[in-house]
């Protein structure tokens, strides 16, 4: 297979009010391929202007044809979207694996999730309403369920798919318009889909999409008063400065940031059924992903063997190249290499015990070699810190309690996995544990459409994904009505 990425729309413009546009300032940036490190093409560096603009055409879109639609036909556009999305997967996995280095299969795993949002929050968006609530007597009280209105989208570039397909799929079903500011690292996929969106009948102005840095775009695009809610997935440090925007126009925010999430191991434990969960819930998208499980728990008297076994699949790690669809890509650049380096760096006085393989890497690829330590103590900063990187960390306990004590002993609290037999310690761990999903004898990072997802402590707040999302994309209005 070729390096030639094929587009069907130019990266180096903005889509506003329908309208495919280069940005007001005229400037791009370069479009870098992971696998490679060669530029292989620009995108567009959308400012302030840039983020007037849509947002002036989202503001426009929501009193046009749009706001006068039915939910059932909101729906029925995410339907036939879903089905465009759906007829696309291997072009889309392809640009994705380009753009951002992730391997075929799993980039193709994310359009295939992708088509499947539309299709999830198409079907619910009919079925998002208010309630009618007892009152006094000569009352009828109700409850509407209404849009925010301009809703703000910012994307990072480890899952641009899954996470527009989470956020504006649920946005677009409660009846918002939506301003999209995907990552500088990772804005091909989102051009796509609004191109499609476009083609499935989305009124012009309903979906604008500005690629632009964050200092830039980003920054526009929080500060903005047109804004009526925010939704952002990205690291706690940018969240807060999010949130801080967002405070002082007084609008909602949800915060999708960072983990550090344990998969916690007992004794009598379906060793056979944990162990590939175990290595590929840390090393998935090359340990890029917010809900990896970079920490694994293990008792004692299975301690050994757990090692062992993950060490062996460690040894059989293949890295390179997205295109060559390997078990690991790149990283997603200079930057992030560097950073997992760092914490590769800080690891030297532990315990490796397996480190995956490069095949065929490019020389100027992102590249690291996946890397399994154990004897960790939860302390240690490689126990503590989110990496986002292919690193996991293997940490024993001897008891229920002090498994509890060290699953809880981050800053995070984002998904857990408990693995064992017994029904009654599931249950009480899994109220135990502090995180926004819990999983028994499963652990299910990056997948769910149906699913509640959101943090808890700096993992962030707020849940998107099922239909708990639409509750977030809409607003509630109360109305009284005296009659006698
Ligand atoms: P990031 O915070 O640097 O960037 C995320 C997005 O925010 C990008 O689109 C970026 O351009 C934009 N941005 C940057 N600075 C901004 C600012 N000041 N104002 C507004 N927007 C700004 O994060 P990243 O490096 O792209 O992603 C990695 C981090 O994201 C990790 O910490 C990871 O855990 C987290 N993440 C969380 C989830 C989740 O669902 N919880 C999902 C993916 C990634």
């Amino acid at each position: 297979m070729t390096g030639e990425l094929q587009l069907w729309f130019d990266p180096a413009k903005c889509l506003i009010a329908g309208e495919w546009v280069a940005p007001q300032a005229g400037q791009v940036l370069p479009l870098i391929d992971p696998s490679t490190g060669q530029e292989i093409g620009a995108i567009a560096r959308g400012q302030q202007g840039d983020i007037a603009a849509a947002v002036a055409a989202a503001e426009a879109a929501r009193h046009g044809p749009w706001g006068r639609l039915s939910a059932a036909e909101r729906g029925r556009i995410l339907l036939t979207l879903s089905r465009m999305v759906a007829a696309r997967v291997d072009d889309l996995a392809r640009i994705e694996a380009m753009d951002v280095g992730k391997p075929l299969k799993q980039a193709r795993a994310d359009a295939v999730a992708l088509a499947r949002y539309c299709e999830f929050y198409g079907g619910a968006a009919d079925k998002l309403h208010g309630q009618t609530i007892p009152y006094m007597d000569g009352y009828t009280v109700y409850t509407l369920r209404e849009p925010h209105g301009v809703t703000g989208h910012i994307v990072p570039w480890n899952y641009p798919m899954q996470i527009i397909g989470r956020s504006v799929g649920a946005a677009l079903a409660a009846g918002n318009t939506c301003v999209l500011k995907p990552a500088e690292d990772a804005c091909l996929t989102a051009l796509a889909f609004a191109d499609m969106a476009k083609a499935a009948g989305l009124p012009d102005g309903v979906l604008n999409v500005v690629p632009g840095l964050g200092a830039e775009a980003g920054v526009a695009l929080c500060q903005h008063p047109g804004v009526h809610h925010i939704s952002f997935t990205g690291s706690v440090q940018t969240g807060v400065q999010v949130q801080m925007a967002a405070a002082r126009n007084v609008v909602p925010v949800t915060l999708e940031l960072g983990g550090k999430s344990p998969q916690v191991v007992f004794d009598d434990a379906d060793l056979d059924a944990a162990l590939p969960f175990l290595v590929n819930a840390g090393i998935q998208n090359a340990g890029q992903t917010c809900s990896a499980s970079s920490r694994i728990l293990v008792q004692r008297g299975v301690y050994d063997r757990v090692v062992a076994a993950m060490a062996a699949r460690y040894q059989g790690l293949q890295v390179g190249p997205a295109l060559a669809d390997l078990d690991v890509g790149p990283l997603i650049s200079r930057k992030q290499q560097a950073i997992v380096s760092g914490f590769l760096d800080q690891g030297q006085d532990l315990e490796i015990v397996g480190q995956g393989q490069l095949v065929n890497a490019p020389n100027g690829g992102n590249f690291v070699r996946p890397t399994l330590f154990a004897g960790v103590a939860p302390t240690h900063v490689l126990a503590r810190d989110e990496i986002f990187g292919p690193v996991q960390v293997v940490i024993p306990f001897d008891d229920e309690d002090e498994a509890v004590a060290i699953a809880n002993g981050t800053d995070y609290g984002l998904v857990a996995s408990i693995w064992c037999r017994d029904g009654a310690r599931q249950m009480r761990l899994a109220r135990k544990i502090r995180a926004g999903q819990v999983f028994i004898n499963n652990y299910g990072a990056g997948g769910g459409v149906e699913l509640p997802f959101g943090g808890m402590g700096k993992s962030g707040h707020g849940r998107e994904k099922g239909f708990e999302a639409l509750y977030g994309f809409s607003v509630l209005k109360t109305v009284a009505a005296y009659h006698g």
